[in-house]
């Protein structure tokens, strides 16, 4: 069987190691050693002033959310994962939805400004696949209006633009480390930031505001991560490298066997003076029956390819609906093919022989 992804695992020993280390302290979470030494190695690797771990990518828009004191009008991308917009609800805001770039995927930013009324407070964007959003329109739109930038940097771990890392954009990047991602720590994720104040309010709104034992800066919440999770990703860190370049010759095979071959697969584009991460192989087709064919094909010889992101997320039961054209016929069209690590070059040939099949015989 093969999945859209797999965990990457390191080798046990090194996990059995940490594991020998957090039995002798008998210190399970609350900011532990292992917590302390994966922050400051994310925030090094992000070229950022803050990295706040977490306990999960949702929790991390959350807290970006409630941290930034953002209230009224969210303009937010209806193409992402659902967490992108339920954090937006959850905090008792309004998604008001910005379609996507027909090439990139990403919200379009030209479709910003319209939007924005005196309730607006914020744009939240996500690197979908690990695709940057037009930062520098989004950047400009928020200066010019007052708005906060929160980044969903979900997919974006490893990616650079413009010779920094992705996910230090923004007033804030959100960050999953869930064991689906490509850096993981089981479950997990964070926040990155550069101003010291709003870091240190991220800080306590994750450990139920405490300031000491007896005093409280504020409301907060629990969304701290514990000792073991930080230990998975101490012992993931050192592969990253290894992990991305893998996933790029992967995906340049999937490239060799499926683009130029008049089969009407498309590629999402990813803007110029990006370093990919390869994090997903999304391709699009021409429309959903083909896609549907496809997906029953590839079934049918035990491969789960999955619709991310389907359904469009204007489409909630929770939300205002918008006219978000090109983000609704994208999700139709949309599938992303198998892509991890210990995945074989036979595996992708296998794939791409069915879905070639499919494309010329069946169609
Ligand atoms: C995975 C993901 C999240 C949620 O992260 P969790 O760690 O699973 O809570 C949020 N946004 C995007 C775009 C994601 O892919």
């Amino acid at each position: 069987m093969i999945n859209v992804t797999k965990s990457f695992l390191p080798p046990l020993e090194t996990y059995t190691k940490m594991l020998e280390g957090i039995w002798n302290r008998a210190y399970l979470t609350n900011n532990g050693p292992l917590l302390l030494e994966l922050e400051e190695k994310l925030k090094e690797y992000f070229g950022a002033n803050h990295f706040i771990f977490l306990n999960n990518g949702t929790s991390a828009l959350q807290i970006a959310i409630k941290g930034l004191g953002i209230t009224g009008e969210v303009i937010t991308t209806p193409f992402s994962y659902v967490a992108t917009t339920s954090s937006i609800v959850w905090e008792n805001c309004e998604p008001v939805f910005a379609d996507i770039n027909k090439e990139s995927l990403t919200i379009d930013a030209s479709l910003i400004e319209p939007l924005i009324t005196k309730k607006t407070s914020a744009i939240l964007a996500t690197h979908v696949y690990g695709i940057p959003c037009n930062i520098e329109a989004i950047d400009k739109i928020a200066k010019k209006h007052n708005l906060k930038v929160i980044y969903d940097a979900a997919h974006a771990f490893g990616v650079n633009y413009k010779g920094r890392p992705l996910v230090n954009y923004g007033d804030a990047s959100t960050l999953s480390f869930h064991a689906t991602k490509l850096f993981h720590t089981t479950e997990g994720g964070g926040i990155v930031a550069n101003d010291d104040q709003v870091a240190h309010r991220f800080g306590y709104m994750r450990n139920f505001g405490h300031k000491g034992q007896e005093d409280f800066w504020g409301v907060g919440i629990n969304a701290k991560n514990s000792e073991f999770h930080a230990a998975m990703g101490l012992c993931v860190f050192p592969y990253v490298e290894e992990i991305i370049k893998k996933r790029r010759e992967l995906s340049e095979l999937y490239d060799e066997l499926l683009l130029g071959k008049g089969l009407k697969i498309t590629r999402p584009l990813i803007p110029e003076g990006t370093e990919p991460n390869y994090a997903y192989y999304p391709v699009l087709f021409e429309n959903e029956g083909a896609l549907l064919s496809v997906r029953d094909s590839l079934n049918a010889e035990y491969v789960y390819p999955r619709r991310y992101f389907y359904p469009g997320l204007s489409n909630l039961n929770y939300v205002k609906k918008y006219a978000v054209p090109v983000s609704d016929e994208t999700s139709h069209r949309v599938l992303c093919l198998p892509l991890y690590y210990d995945l074989e070059n036979d595996q992708v040939k296998r794939i791409c022989q069915v879905i070639t099949h499919v494309l010329r015989f069946k169609s």
